[in-house]
């Protein structure tokens, strides 16, 4: 009898616990029949009925644990369950409300009007910052004179009280020559390119992620190989258990998922779509045949899934999930979370995981995307802007991951593979008319309250959950990419370059995470956040993407990307994975006060745990790259690797150990290109960390930086300062080619102070964040340290002192 008690309180699945708004729904009974009675140890903030009660605003979340005695007949269990209560909005007042501008760009000889949609969201200025908040206007998009000149339309704040809000839209005649602002809000009007919008499109491209090959005794190389080592172990009928049991498949005895995956859990399938990232990366990052096969069964085990789902009656083709179409009914029907979480987030997964798959080269993979994004098109097509609004507003229910990047990707490729492409629906969907609805279809994805502060120049991220929103803005990347005109594209990626500014100048560990309890906080508060829940671990996997993604873009490669991805990978990814057995764990909070412990997600597939199985295998994106205009090649990445790309005429060596991070050595077996440039990391110049002010370091590099070509000492070697990369020509005056170089740039022990405390920083050594192995709560506040007064420190790497 115990088992059975002990298995209904294994069984019992509350959902995501680590932010609760809405109060939970507490089962009585066993799914066996036993009596479940449930206790809080707080009733102040959730009591033991499931109700909650938020705590005001500035006053923090608040963690209860829920307890649960499970009874069948005489034999008790209990299980405990942390719960995080979310703490209420804001509630300060509004000091000011900046403008809303719009700019529509019309043809000389336009007749009919100009319709401009104004957003459902904007920031506000609060007497203690600035925050995101609802807008009303007259009309949801206003109407405008097709002549040049402006319209002020009045509108106020959906807060109480309410605040007035002004949009300002100017419209202008074709060619004006004006350079401010490169937007062109008109809606339906955006199809002509414009030599008003500078050219927005990518500038460098990445070699293939199968040209890189991590050495195996590195971090980077010895985390993939223990990743590759569980996946190799997974077991695809359980990932597509839930799939095939939805759409009345044969589940071939498999066991079904636990956690957020569980049969009765809402998010589930999530894990599975993670899972053919990996896969797929994996594939290209190793080139490894077992995983080769299994993602090939994965994705002809989910086209099957999709068939089946076609036939059953009601269900409209394309559909594909690990349940029926219930859930997104319901969203449309705005219902709240817990009654739905999520479904288009999990979507996204499978959605990016096909698309992923057909980039690693599984060959029937994007037939079934294109089955989702066709579903996506029908479902969201019929509903108004300002219902979808609704929807992305809906917090955890409305969460869609990067539905939009997933789509503009989509587009992309159907796009490029013009009216010759597989032939699954008469090429309907390939060539310019599938592009064109797929990247409409992305963009029913614009979030006003995200998009419109950061249009304002604003930051109002404080209160925002992080996760939920990197991955949108890794969209607005995907969409400028996408966009077939200038002005679409240049709004996009403005967002995504201000998005970018705002987190990392001002939501920054020093470990390269961000966020507390999953959210966005107070910009410029660090130190005043160290906790257990900071900085989770799927929200750096996603700012690694967007880094990576918007270094292709500008017209001169800028240096902080690649330094934020060495912080990141160097320090929290390489601290997030569960290092004592091939067990795909991964950590979903990253601590950082002090005494804090590391925990690892094994088997509750969260989405950290999902993001951790595919992050090790991203290492090398972008690691090196190729301009193709400059005839350069740039080594972004100093990490131990070989370099093999015959399509680039690369083919090279790099060795910079995690010991020594300073001493590089590159051996060239060959290099197409007239160029190669080396990044120049940011400790080295012995630069802040961020640094947004310039690159002006005068030209010069730190004298005691020493580079050699081919044996012999450079004494007047080429520096770039704007983008922070020692410059080769790989032709050398005497017409010898250049086989190797060795550099040695300056390293040492340097602060990283936190913008609120003066007496709290982080001590780092090269690219490292040291930490303290020990169990004291206590710091040593930096002001008492005595001035010019030298204090020792003791450090050890891999057991060396
Ligand atoms: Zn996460």
């Amino acid at each position: 009898m115990t088992d059975i008690a002990q298995s209904d309180a294994d069984a019992i699945t509350l959902g995501n616990l680590a932010t609760v708004e809405f109060d939970l729904d507490l089962p009585s009974t066993g799914r066996h029949g036993s009596r479940i009675a449930w206790q809080s140890s707080d009733d102040r903030w959730l009591d033991s009925s499931g109700r909650v009660h938020r705590p005001v605003f500035g006053r923090g979340d608040r963690k209860v644990t829920l307890t649960a005695t499970v009874t069948n007949g005489g034999d008790t269990v209990t299980r405990d369950f942390a719960v995080t209560v979310v703490q209420q909005p804001y509630t300060a007042s509004i000091r000011s409300v900046p403008p809303v501008t719009r700019r529509c760009i019309i043809a000389a000889d336009r007749v009919e009007p100009v319709h401009v949609r104004l957003p459902s969201w904007g920031a506000a200025i609060t007497d203690i910052g600035a925050i995101a908040v609802p807008l009303t206007w007259p009309d949801a998009e206003a109407v405008v004179r097709p002549a040049p000149g402006r319209t002020i339309v009045t509108g106020h704040t959906g807060t109480e009280p309410p605040f007035p809000v002004t949009a300002v839209i100017d419209v202008e005649p074709e060619h004006s020559g004006s350079a401010e602002g490169p937007v062109n809000d008109a809606m339906g009007d955006n199809d002509n390119d414009n030599d008003d919008f500078p050219a927005v499109k990518p500038t460098l491209r990445n070699i293939p992620l199968a040209a890189i090959r991590f050495d195996s005794h590195s971090t980077i190389g010895r985390n993939q190989l223990l990743r590759l080592e569980y996946l190799r172990s997974v077991d695809d009928d359980r990932l597509l258990y839930a799939f095939r049991q939805a759409a009345g498949l044969d589940t071939r005895g498999a066991r079904p998922m636990t956690g957020w995956d569980s049969p009765d859990c809402l998010l589930r399938g999530h894990t599975t779509g993670h899972v053919l990232s990996a896969y797929a990366l994996c594939v290209q990052a190793t080139g490894d045949d077992k995983i080769r096969r299994k993602l090939d069964y994965l994705v002809d085990a989910l086209a099957e899934v999709q068939r089946a789902f076609a036939r059953r009656p009601g269900c409209r083709p394309g559909f594909l999930s690990a349940y029926d179409e219930r859930q997104f009914d319901d969203l449309e029907r705005l219902v709240p979370y817990p009654d739905v979480w999520a479904p288009y987030y999990t979507l996204h997964k499978l959605l990016a995981g096909l698309i992923d798959a057909h980039e690693a080269g599984a060959a029937r993979a994007l037939p079934v995307a294109k089955g989702i994004g066709r579903w996506v098109a029908d479902r969201l097509e019929r509903l108004t802007p300002e219902h979808r609004q609704r929807m992305w507003g809906t917090y955890i229910a409305g969460e869609f991951g990067g539905m939009n990047e997933a789509l503009a990707r989509l587009a992309t490729i159907v796009g490029e593979r013009g009216g010759s492409g597989d032939n699954d629906d008469g090429n309907r969907h390939d060539g310019h008319y599938g592009a064109k609805r797929f990247l409409t279809a992305a963009r029913y994805f614009d979030n006003d309250r995200l998009l419109e502060p950061l249009r304002q120049r604003v930051d109002a991220l404080d209160g925002m959950h992080a996760n939920q929103h990197i991955p949108q803005v890794i969209g607005h990347l995907a969409l400028a990419d996408a966009a077939a005109d200038r002005q679409t594209a240049a709004i996009y990626l403005q967002a995504a370059q201000r998005f970018w500014h705002e987190v990392v100048s001002s939501h920054l560990y020093a470990v390269g995470g961000t966020g507390q309890g999953e959210m966005f906080r107070t910009p410029n508060v660090i130190a005043g956040l160290l906790a257990d829940d900071t900085a989770e671990t799927c929200a750096t996997y996603n700012l690694l993407k967007l880094a990576a993604g918007l270094r292709r873009h500008g017209t001169t490669l800028s240096p902080e990307y690649g330094d934020y991805i060495e912080l990141a990978l160097c320090n929290h990814i390489a601290a997030s994975i569960d290092r004592t057995a091939p067990n795909g764990g991964s950590t979903y909070f990253l601590p950082t006060r002090p005494a804090g412990r590391k925990s690892f997600d094994i088997d509750g597939n969260t989405c950290c745990h999902g993001t951790g199985l595919e992050v090790h295998f991203r290492a090398g994106d972008g690691a090196v790259l190729v301009d193709d205009r400059s005839d350069a090649v740039h080594i972004q990445l100093l990490e131990s690797m070989n370099v093999d790309s015959p399509d680039d005429g690369i083919a090279m060596r790099i060795d910079a150990p995690d010991e020594t991070p300073n001493v590089i050595h590159i051996h060239i077996d060959r290099l197409a290109a007239a160029t190669l440039r080396v990044r120049v990391p940011w400790w080295a110049l012995g630069r802040a960390f961020p640094d947004f002010d310039g690159h002006d370091d005068n030209g010069r590099l730190p004298t005691d930086t020493i580079v050699t070509v081919n044996g012999r000492q450079s004494d007047d070697v080429d520096y770039d300062a704007s983008t922070h990369e020692l410059v080769f020509p790989m032709k050398r005056p005497d017409g010898a080619s250049i086989t190797d170089i060795d550099i040695r740039f300056p390293i040492g022990l340097r602060l990283v102070r936190t913008p609120d405390d003066a007496d709290m920083a982080s001590i780092m050594w090269g690219p490292y964040v040291l930490a303290e192995h020990g169990d004291s709560p206590r710091l040593e506040p930096i002001s008492r340290i005595p001035a010019d007064t030298p204090y020792r420190l003791y450090f050890r790497i891999d057991d060396a002192e």
